[in-house]
């Protein structure tokens, strides 16, 4: 626990701070040697921890502004020590952690995925705050009160992952498929009407799922402007086709030559956890195997599909399969900060309470979130432009990431949506701030 509390520390007063972590005191400091004391709540004490008794009730209490999950909203001072009375550690290991996920077990979809509308930070109205940056900003303002010298995030974006979960890699299979779609188009006298069987003479050309080359075009122009940006495909690596999940690998040709297509664009290219293995945790593995047999990569990096990383501790076969980052964390239904932060943050599993080697890199939205009816269901593309560029914003505030989730056939030009089009003008937007920044 010695080495979570250090870890949380320093990660609220930033690496650039690293050195006052020995002014912080957590618990109880009897001596009063320490500038700055954060007094701990009972949320660690055993009878407490894991059981309901842990979930703050709404409404929660605030500090400046800022919502505390324990403790209480005072900061004093006492004999030159600056005493700060909310549990800062314990309101950060609570989001950071996905503690509320192992405590409230029974709160799950048609999925098995937590579900973002009934999570306290939803229901509390500050999904879209990365609210532990906000508790380092307090921090560093009550060391700077105690008369240390601090420095505070410079606003830009510390990394850029565009990333895609390449469900499927063509539409249809067969002549026999696209024909049924092509009398489905005729009956429903809907536009494009031969094109599946077009795609299946010549899918690169033809298919509405085969848009590598545009990603690559859109993606290669924004990053002129941007030099810390990486673009990462998640591939699925299941043999079993079943209603959720396709097997695409088995057609070893075609993404063998999409993988190295991407390897040659200087993608990186991850794990996209088939909807079987997440709930047969030992299939895992040898996902990830086939696809660094056939794309010839190394595979650290995983995103599950559907976002169904469902119990915490599952991230544990992740670190066994040497998974070393992984993007899944924004809930499916609503977008915003799950985890509490807009910056990478080390996994700390709950269960045991130990810090882990895996990275959780905070996904800012994924665009099906935003207008599918039963998630968000925005309609009007402004307005999901501007639900995306304020999480943008609050990450640039605090040097935090970016990683945009856009699935490679919502990247087609040729769409009735608006996904084709935000993914641009998110892009733009962003590629806007970062040239500003340059010319102060
Ligand atoms: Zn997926």
């Amino acid at each position: 626990m010695k080495k979570v509390i250090e870890y949380i520390v320093y990660f609220l007063i930033g690496e650039q701070n690293k050195s006052l972590a020995e002014y912080i005191y957590y618990g109880i400091d009897k001596e009063k040697k320490h500038s700055v004391l954060i007094e701990k709540s009972d949320f660690f004490n055993k009878d407490i921890y894991m059981t309901l008794k842990s979930v703050p009730q709404l409404p929660l209490k605030e500090i400046n502004g800022i919502p505390i999950l324990f403790g209480e909203p005072r900061i004093t001072k006492e004999n030159g020590q600056i005493i700060i009375h909310a549990d800062l550690i314990a309101s950060t290991f609570f989001l950071i952690s996905r503690y509320e996920e192992c405590v409230r077990r029974d709160v799950r979809d048609e999925h098995g995925r937590f579900i973002g509308k009934e999570s306290l930070p939803y229901k509390a109205g500050f999904l879209n705050r990365p609210i532990v940056e906000e508790y380092g900003a307090l921090l560093r303002q009550c060391l700077r009160d105690a008369g240390l010298d601090v420095k505070e995030p410079q606003p830009g974006f510390s990394h850029i992952y565009l990333t895609h979960d390449v469900d499927q890699i063509w539409t249809w299979n067969n002549y026999y498929r696209a024909l049924r779609t092509v009398i489905k188009r005729i009956i429903k006298n809907e536009r494009n009407k031969l094109q599946p069987v077009k795609a299946v003479y010549d899918f690169k050309k033809y298919d509405p799922a085969y848009t590598f080359p545009e990603i690559v075009k859109i993606e290669d122009n924004f990053k002129k402007t941007c030099e810390v940006c990486s673009s990462v495909y998640f591939i699925m690596g299941c043999t079993k086709k079943t209603a959720y999940d396709l097997n695409y690998i088995l057609n070893k040709e075609r993404t063998e030559q999409l993988l190295s297509f991407l390897k040659l664009s200087g993608a990186e290219i991850g794990v996209h956890t088939s909807y079987q293995a997440a709930q047969q945790m030992n299939e895992f593995s040898d996902e990830i195997k086939r696809i660094e047999n056939i794309g010839k990569v190394k595979i650290t990096k995983s995103r599950n599909h559907f976002l169904a990383s469902r119990e915490p501790e599952d991230f544990r076969y992740y670190i066994d399969a040497g998974i070393k980052d992984d993007y899944t964390m924004g809930y499916a239904d609503v977008a915003g900060f799950r985890i509490g932060t807009c910056r990478p943050v080390r996994w700390i599993d709950p269960i045991t309470r130990e810090l882990t080697s895996l990275t959780l890199h905070p996904m800012t939205t994924m665009e099906c979130t935003l207008d599918t009816p039963k998630y968000m269901g925005i309609s009007d593309e402004n307005k999901a432009f501007t639900t995306v560029t304020d999480l943008v914003d609050r990450i640039y505030r605090y040097y935090g990431e970016i990683t945009l989730l856009w699935h490679n056939d919502s990247l087609n030009r040729n769409r009735k949506d608006y996904r084709y089009s935000l993914y641009i003008k998110t892009l733009r937007y962003i590629s806007n701030l970062l040239l500003c920044k340059t010319e102060k």
